[in-house]
């Protein structure tokens, strides 16, 4: 007869995280089932497997078993992008779209404290944080005027209904210096690994915010994370490659092209169509790559219409397509990049927030007639920005750059990604930002893969349509400061 199987939860309120990893992790020798080894365990055995198998021996996949939860409040959006840069955990954070910055929702860097350059920065923080909440009421009265309450429609639906359109325009406004707060779930391996990169970070704020992540960390999980320490490495490469990266002379980059498809597999479609033949069969991949090879357009259209066309709203697309990659060149705000980072099944190499590739200007902006407003607060932060990149460094500096301006970012990613990223981005109700670079990609994947995106499920408008509804200016050089 055979074993009956049992599935059951070592539930974290039984076991701290470290007793679990380690009941797992003993799987492997002992024919024990799992609630009985966790019951002969204690804290101290744990700690002690650890420091010999996870730390001793690098076995640490056996560390992936512990989880935390981490609440993590009053840290800068600029130093959120460190703190999300890990792929192998769970973030959730306050949105710009349904709440609204105040006055003090706003970081000074360590580095700037008692700096001679600490007025100036906090009164240009200041300055957009005001033009910020100005803007709020007639951004909101103008859509109000478009989008009125229809009968029997509360307020608070109402507001649900037109909210994005107002807020997501009053968001360009707001510095990387604004305050927000994200939980975040990791297990200790992830964890460990990031701490490392955070504790050696250019900026002072994620140094100390990671410190603080590893000592409530250590309450849970007090040996897996404990070694973690700066990565010199990191360090290294960051100081190394910016100095040899300024002796290359980089092509004219103003104005910079929004979605520029730098790579693509081009035989993309035979690989992904050769593999999910391949997957459900017994010949060489190599077999089917030539067969694939070998069909008419039409053939090929069919074959990938079998594949993608039957897929239901809510299912992924299959594996195979992983089987092509590509890469891109994106220019967007840093709104939309703020987005775009939490697309983790990618490659993302950013370069640092600045103000040399320009800023947006939204329509709306100018039709309530703020924009004067709206581009004496921009110029002024580019003003405050060239200031504190000369004091300070251009990682300090980044705190006062508003979403408004552009961001370079090389992203890697397989044609499952992609199709993920452009169906989630380019829906209606996502912010224009990301959906016109969304729409973007979309265009060119259909260029260079016709029969695979004739399946990829976008709204029928393009990235050109959406920028001419939405943006006053795409990429605006900063002028001088006159406020
Ligand atoms: C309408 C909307 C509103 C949003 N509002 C907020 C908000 O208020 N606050 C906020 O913080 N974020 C918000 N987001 C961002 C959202 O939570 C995701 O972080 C972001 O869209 C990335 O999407 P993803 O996780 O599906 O994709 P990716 O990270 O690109 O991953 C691709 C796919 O891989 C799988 N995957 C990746 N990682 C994991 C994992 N760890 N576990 C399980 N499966 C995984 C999933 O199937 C996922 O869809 C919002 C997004 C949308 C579309």
């Amino acid at each position: 007869m055979s074993p009956r199987p049992r599935v059951y939860l070592l539930s974290p309120k039984a076991y701290p995280p470290e007793v679990i990893a380690v009941a797992f992790a003993k799987t492997s020798r002992s024919p024990e089932p799992f609630d009985a080894i966790a019951a002969e365990l204690n804290a101290d055995q744990s700690r002690r497997f650890h420091e010999k198998w996870v730390v001793g021996y690098g076995h640490a996949s056996v560390a992936e078993h512990a989880v935390l939860h981490i609440a993590v409040e009053g840290v800068s959006r600029l130093a959120m992008e460190a703190l999300e840069a890990p792929r192998l955990a769970s973030y959730t954070e306050k949105s710009t779209r349904y709440q609204r910055w105040q006055d003090d929702d706003f970081v000074t860097p360590p580095e700037l404290v008692g700096h001679p350059a600490e007025a100036r920065y906090r009164a240009t923080i200041r300055h957009l944080v005001r033009t910020y909440q100005q803007a709020w009421e007639p951004l909101r009265a103008a859509i109000a005027r478009r989008h009125p309450r229809r009968e029997g429609e509360s307020e608070a639906r109402w507001d649900r209904r037109v909210r994005s359109r107002f807020a997501d325009v009053a968001r360009f406004l707001l510095p990387a210096a604004a305050v927000a707060n994200v939980g975040i779930t990791i297990n200790a391996r992830a964890l460990a690994h990031a701490l490392r990169q955070w504790l050696a970070h250019p900026l002072a704020e994620v140094r100390a915010v990671a410190q603080r992540i590893k000592d409530v960390a250590l309450t849970e999980t007090p040996t897996l994370v404990r070694y973690a320490e700066p990565n010199a490495y990191r360090a290294y490469l960051q100081e190394d490659f910016a100095l040899r990266a300024g002796a290359v002379a980089a092509a004219e980059r103003f104005p910079p092209t929004a979605v520029h498809l730098a790579h693509y597999d081009a035989d993309g479609e035979v690989r992904v169509l050769a593999a999910a033949l391949a997957a459900r069969a017994r010949g060489p991949y190599t077999a089917y790559v030539q067969h694939v090879a070998g069909l008419s357009a039409e053939a090929r259209r069919d074959l990938a219409a079998a594949l993608l066309g039957t897929r239901g709203p809510h299912d992924a697309p299959p594996r195979a397509l992983e089987m092509a990659v590509t890469t891109w060149d994106l220019v967007m705000d840093q709104g939309a990049y703020y987005e775009f980072k939490r697309h983790r099944m990618m490659t993302q190499l950013p370069q640092a927030l600045g103000v040399d590739l320009g800023y947006a200007v939204p329509r709306l902006m100018r039709e309530v007639g703020l924009e004067d407003a709206y581009r004496a607060a921009l110029d002024m932060a580019a003003a405050t920005y060239d200031h504190l990149a000369r004091t300070l460094g251009p990682a300090v500096a980044a705190y006062v750059v508003p979403n408004a301006y552009n961001r370079r970012v090389l992203a890697h990613m397989n044609l499952r990604e992609a199709f993920h990223f452009v169906e989630l981005r380019s829906a209606a109700n996502a912010h224009f930002s990301i959906r016109r670079i969304a729409l973007g990609m979309a265009e060119r994947l259909r260029a260079v893969y016709p029969a695979l995106m004739a399946h990829l499920r976008v709204p029928a408008t393009t990235a050109a349509d959406l920028e001419a509804a939405h943006f006053a200016a795409l990429a605006e050089r900063p002028g001088p400061a006159s406020t």
